[in-house]
């Protein structure tokens, strides 16, 4: 995978400097368990029965989503097999909600395991969806001071939990 250029990440990372984030301040466990998503403070898009859908609050593009399990778990070997199973079945319905909301010319998938992998938060696994378009690695770096997420979160996050909402009535048909 090649890697994006993306300078607003660099405030990102600043912010996991020191000591890996703990269960107390994982912000997917905050997610997981806020009350309500319609404000969008936690940017969650779907929510399954073991495992949800996050966008990224720093994306690398538009429509960066994460889907990971409600528990508290940074390591694949150890998921359930529900757990295990869901988190394919929504990654392959996040794909399908990004394909035709974005209609994006590709989909890097994949997830970090561990802070040596390059995980920012290794306690809470999630694997991230991003929505590739041709040229945009050769297109980043010319502009590298504009921020080129051309769409808000808000938006994104309004597009995406409409997507789900309707996929979700025939999850993977037609
Ligand atoms: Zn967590």
């Amino acid at each position: 995978m090649q890697q994006l250029w993306a300078p607003w990440r660099s405030q990102y990372m600043k912010s996991f400097a020191g000591d890996a984030p703990k269960q107390s301040d994982c912000f997917f466990c905050e997610a997981a368990n806020a009350e309500s998503d319609a404000n969008q403070e936690h940017l969650v898009v779907y929510r399954g029965k073991a495992v949800f859908v996050i966008l990224n609050r720093y994306p690398y593009n538009t429509g960066h989503i994460m889907v990971t399990p409600f528990r508290h778990c940074g390591d694949i070997v150890e998921l359930s097999d529900e757990e295990s199973s869901e988190l394919m079945l929504l990654i392959r319905i996040a794909t399908k909600v990004l394909k035709q909301v974005y209609r994006p010319d590709g989909i890097n998938i994949g997830a970090n395991l561990g802070a040596g992998a390059g995980a920012g938060v290794p306690g809470h696994l999630h694997f991230h969806l991003l929505p590739r378009w041709n040229g945009d690695t050769n297109f980043l770096p010319i502009i590298a001071d504009t921020k080129v997420i051309s769409e808000s979160l808000d938006e994104t996050w309004q597009k995406l939990t409409d997507g789900f909402k309707s996929e979700m009535n025939h999850p993977l048909q037609g």
